[in-house]
């Protein structure tokens, strides 16, 4: 006997889509078997017509640096914003915790402790370095189960002043000390890199604020077609002659991509990650729609040529995982400074990454079913070390599923946000595709846009 048995959908496999139900028990997947087999269920779900995804692992969040920097606020977007997730298809998502100065294991566990009866989807804790003694602290990051450890490689000056670095940022010997410490972890993990060339970026910035220009064609252009490719590889020297596995976080740029291409060829353990926003908009659609604040990210949402060359990535499998880059900011800090001075970042991007995926990925063609489970599941749940308790409809899995209506289009946007943001650069965009039912471990959270229940994320260590 089970708990539930969800009927008639499509289910997307890692052998394929496929006509199968799916029985529910203790949380996890009990069994798959083909359509219309009888199963003794306490609960009969029917979902014909409908597609059956592995819930989306989206490791790229910062829910302690959004407009409340301090640990309440990572608290308060934990509870909150985080049913955005739940309704959007996310049922586990990895976040950044609290920048700052003090012990990273100190920080790490502020976090756990954050997201513990607070988080709507399961969660883990990526960790970031921004001094040399975070380095020496990595073993005990570890040990709470933060083995992801972030660098911002982007930044120097004021700019890394204001993150809790030094005026360098972080220089190759940071990466190369840090990298070090993780061959010596027991089953260790990954480093992961905000690639963007600093020293050139700021310089043109400069220039452009001298001359009185802005917008988002200026900020894409401040950041130059090769500012990421040159610490990719710079970076990525250290991680082939180390063999620490390297993510190369928001890849923005078609250059990026087809140098990353080529490393991988050559046997260079990078991984890349592109942004649903990367592949949703450009700094010409922004620009247009009157979106100059709202869509200032960093790296820049940059052009078509860029956006096309980023579907090939993920076509062909040079970009591995697809990330948000949720950071949990309201209006107030995108319109309250001049341009070149407003903080760079999107909002809670959750609710809408999906239908975005599913528009322009499946309806319009670029991308299979099972090419956007790999990448926005599977793919993720490896790289963090869960999969295959994450990342894939298999017996045995945890019962985390996400139900698509292929044929319910709707406006996208703040109508259907439940967190605390206040504006969407997704406004007026419609998609096709739309989540209507989650699952974490085998409860339905979130249905019809609107979370079920209560909050029972867990933290993965
Ligand atoms: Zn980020």
């Amino acid at each position: 006997m089970f708990e539930r048995v969800l009927v008639g959908g499509d289910v997307v496999t890692e052998q394929g889509v496929q006509a199968l139900d799916i029985a529910l028990r203790d949380g996890k997947i009990a069994a798959l078997v083909p359509r219309g087999t009888h199963i003794e269920a306490a609960e009969t779900v029917d979902l014909a017509g409908m597609v059956v995804l592995p819930g989306i692992v989206d490791t790229h969040s910062h829910l302690g640096s959004g407009d409340d920097r301090t640990a309440e606020g990572q608290d308060r977007s934990f509870s909150v914003d985080t049913k955005d997730a739940a309704i959007g298809g996310v049922t586990t998502i990895a976040t950044t915790h609290v920048l700052g100065r003090d012990p990273l294991h100190e920080m790490v566990a502020r976090a756990i402790d954050s997201g513990q009866g607070r988080s709507w989807v399961d969660f883990k804790i990526n960790s970031v370095i921004t001094t040399y003694a975070h380095i020496e602290q990595i073993p005990k990051a570890a040990a709470l189960g933060s083995k992801s450890f972030k660098m911002y490689c982007g930044y120097c000056f004021e700019q890394a002043e204001k993150m809790g670095m030094r005026k360098e940022g972080m220089p190759p010997d940071m990466f190369y000390m840090a990298a070090e410490k993780l061959v010596e972890l027991d089953g260790w993990g990954h480093m992961m890199i905000h690639a963007e060339e600093p020293h050139v970026r700021r310089m043109l910035a400069e220039r452009y604020k001298a001359k009185g220009e802005e917008g988002l064609l200026c900020w894409a252009d401040h950041s130059r077609d090769w500012s990421e490719s040159v610490q990719v590889y710079l970076y990525g020297v250290i991680a082939k002659e180390l063999g620490v596995p390297m993510q190369v976080v928001h890849t923005s740029r078609g250059h990026t991509v087809d140098l990353i291409k080529r490393l991988q060829a050559e046997g260079y353990p990078i991984y890349s990650e592109t942004l649903v926003s990367y592949l949703g908009t450009t700094a010409h659609d922004l620009e247009a729609r009157g979106l100059r604040f709202q869509g200032k990210i960093q790296p820049p949402i940059r052009y078509q040529s860029d956006q096309d060359r980023l579907w090939k990535g993920v076509q062909d499998g040079t970009v591995t995982t697809l990330g948000t880059d949720t950071i949990p900011y309201t209006s107030k800090y995108k319109t309250s400074k001049p341009f070149w001075d407003a903080r760079p970042g999107l909002n809670i991007q959750w609710i809408d990454s999906l239908p975005l995926l599913y528009t322009h990925g499946i309806v319009e063609g670029r991308i299979s079913l099972e090419t956007l489970a790999e990448v926005s599941s599977t793919n993720p749940a490896k790289m963090w070390g869960m999969y295959p308790q994450k990342g894939c409809i298999a017996q045995g899995s945890d019962a985390d599923l996400v139900v698509v209506d292929p044929r319910l289009e709707a406006d996208l946007g703040l109508a259907r946000m439940r967190g605390d943001a206040d504006y969407s650069i997704w406004e007026g965009r419609k998609a096709k595709g739309m989540p209507v039912k989650t699952y974490l471990r085998g409860v339905l959270v979130a249905e019809d846009g609107e979370v079920v229940g209560q909050a029972g994320g867990r933290y993965l260590g």
